[in-house]
């Protein structure tokens, strides 16, 4: 049967990287005889331009039925003077709210070409493998809020965390399943020494993890993660976090990896999940066919491994891209004087050869 993949490559350099991306995922559908089938769908300014919304019905619609999303990047310069609630990046919301993704995923490798990217001293940056395992939908970002009050004879504002056991255990079992296909420890983060929501979040962690006794679990409060990621990184497998903590440490993790064009995400939801590259739009170098693909080709890597569960083909692409960055292939903002400048769509190509 086939998989119905939809794209959406959005704006700016969007439709490069989707295209790059394709492009290696057709070498891997020749090679293991996976049949993808991909249409493409409008987000973001491009909807708005069209539409005159960013998220047009019949682009949920599609996802809905999808078996993964394939994204590029949205918003730009251009739609600046939008009416705030059509602007472009109202597109990731409505796809998060429409397909109820509720874990974002964000593995950070440093591969051995690149250590040297890195702002980390080679020997820290050297052998880093983890994934950011980020509660989506909960949390404080989605609590009640007060913009402004008066109480005790002072303005004061504030904005509600709060985490129910359904939540907790939904995440923290992804987290788990996803240690389990790794090195099999998760490092659970939260600041339970203050908070009354990481308590729950923490008793709730150890009840989830008595169904995983293969899988080692360890508590670290969130300001001792933030020091550990910049002084050991290699430390860590699988991170799980609220929706807060997650913002900022996904972050700061990205960092460590040197370079933004280079890493994936994957947004897990109940049905459909999205694949896109941590980076945005790029409207700086938007059509000038030199944005980095490898972010959008290791995001169709992962659509291959978490939504289709085709792991060989998906190893094949990680191991491509690995390979290509090894034989010195580097995009402009990867190159340096003895390697081999490429343009975007040369880039996928070595790698969907390779593959
Ligand atoms: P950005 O990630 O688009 O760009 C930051 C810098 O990194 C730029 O100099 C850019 O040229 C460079 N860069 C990014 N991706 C690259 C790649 N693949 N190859 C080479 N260089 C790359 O962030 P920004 O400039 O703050 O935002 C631009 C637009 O993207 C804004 O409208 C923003 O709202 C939007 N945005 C969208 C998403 C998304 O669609 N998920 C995420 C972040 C930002």
């Amino acid at each position: 049967m086939a998989y119905k993949i939809v794209v959406i490559p959005g704006d700016g350099i969007g439709k490069e990287i989707t295209d790059a991306a394709v492009k290696v995922l057709q070498a891997a559908d020749k090679k293991f005889g996976l049949d993808l089938q991909y249409t493409y769908k409008d987000a973001g300014g491009t909807a708005y331009d069209k539409y005159g919304k960013p998220l047009p019905e019949e682009t949920l619609a599609a996802c809905r039925e999808a078996d993964a999303v394939l994204f590029g990047a949205v918003g730009g310069d251009k739609w600046d003077h939008v009416d705030p609630a059509l602007r472009p990046e109202k597109a990731i919301l409505g796809l998060r709210k429409g397909l109820g993704l509720y874990a974002n995923l964000r593995p950070v490798r440093i591969e051995e070409a690149l250590v040297d990217y890195s702002p980390l001293k080679p020997e820290l940056a050297r052998g880093v493998d983890l994934v950011i395992v980020r509660e989506l939908v909960g949390g404080i970002y989605f609590g009640d809020r007060c913009e402004s009050e008066t109480y005790h004879g002072v303005e004061r504002a504030w904005d509600l965390e709060n985490y129910s056991v359904p939540e907790v255990e939904r995440i923290t079992k992804l987290a788990f399943e996803t240690a389990r296909l790794r090195r099999g420890r998760v490092t659970s983060v939260d600041k339970a020494n203050v908070l009354a929501t990481s308590r729950l979040w923490r008793r709730t962690t150890e009840k989830v993890h008595a169904g995983y006794p293969e899988v080692e679990l360890q508590h670290l409060y969130v300001d001792n993660c933030a020091m550990q990621l910049a002084i050991h990184p290699a430390q860590f497998d699988v991170i799980v976090t609220g929706n807060l903590f997650g913002d900022i440490l996904s972050d700061e993790a990205a960092v460590v990896g040197g370079s933004i064009g280079m890493l994936p995400s994957a947004s897990i939801g109940e049905q459909t999940s999205l694949y896109e590259p941590i980076h945005g739009s790029a409207p700086d170098i938007a059509g000038q066919g030199i944005a980095n693909p490898m972010g959008t080709i290791l995001s169709a890597a992962m659509l291959l491994r978490y939504s289709l569960h085709e792991v060989e083909a998906a190893d094949a692409i990680e191991v491509a891209v690995r390979q290509t960055l090894a034989d010195g292939v580097r995009t402009a903002d990867l190159w340096k004087e003895g390697f081999r400048k490429v343009s975007t769509d040369e880039a996928a190509s070595a790698v969907a050869e390779c593959v």
